[in-house]
């Protein structure tokens, strides 16, 4: 089993397991997935992929957790 995730003509995302990729791509050229929200049997593959174009978010700075800043060094932060 292996979850893919796939993308509606009408861009609805949702995922849908199979027994691999030729049944995926079984399934889909068969017209037997549905989208979940519309109905439509007009269905792609999506191109999400784990660790594709890096990371999403970039770690934020570090800042001292107090309000305002702790001005004492308190955090380690100096800041
Ligand atoms: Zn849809």
């Amino acid at each position: 089993m292996i979850s893919y995730t796939l993308i509606c003509d009408k861009d609805h995302e949702f995922a849908h397991h199979f027994d691999g990729y030729d049944d995926c791509m079984a399934q889909l050229k068969a017209g037997k997935v549905t989208c979940p929200t519309c109905g439509s049997k007009t269905i792609s593959k999506g191109l999400s992929a784990p660790n594709v174009g890096g990371k999403s978010a970039q770690p934020a700075a570090p800042s001292c957790p107090a309000a305002g800043g702790c001005m004492n060094g308190m955090c380690g932060l100096n800041r």
